[in-house]
């Protein structure tokens, strides 16, 4: 019997952290996440970031990614972001500051990326935000491991 319940419980828990692990956020043709906070549980062996555009511009006028990064890093990743370019999807390439990125989508179209936790700390201060030019300053959010 007691057998039973642990099985039970494990299966709960695993249901429940699986849920925290793969997380859906819109954007559109305004400067706005459909979400300001997004958490994740530390029990998550990978996360999935889901970003569906939901407008009808296009991505050089009015994309979108999503780029994680430590609080302290954001505005000198978004800098070098913009440095970058359009083709390189406004994160720098191979910078250790990037903990996770897609790319830049335009409307009607989605883009998922997949990362590890390993190299963040649970209960840090993390803030995700779209590097297109001129967004980042408004279009962020906090991301916290719990
Ligand atoms: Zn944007």
């Amino acid at each position: 019997m007691t057998r039973l319940i642990v099985a039970m419980v494990m299966a709960f828990a695993a249901q429940a952290a699986s849920a925290q692990c793969s997380l859906d956020i819109e954007v559109g043709d305004t400067l706005k996440f459909s979400e300001s906070e997004l958490s994740v549980s530390s029990d998550c062996e990978s996360v999935t970031l889901n970003l569906t555009h939901t407008g009808g511009m296009p991505k050089n006028t009015m994309g979108h990614n999503w780029v994680l990064a430590a609080t302290g890093d954001v505005n000198a990743l978004a800098n070098a972001g913009l440095a970058a370019g359009l083709d390189a999807n406004y994160v720098p390439a191979g910078d250790a500051r990037v903990l996770a990125a897609t790319d830049i989508i335009g409307g009607g179209e989605s883009a998922s990326v997949t990362f590890s936790l390993e190299n963040m700390t649970p209960g840090g201060d993390y803030t995700f935000f779209c590097s297109f030019p001129g967004h980042w300053a408004v279009m962020k959010g906090a991301f916290k491991i719990v």
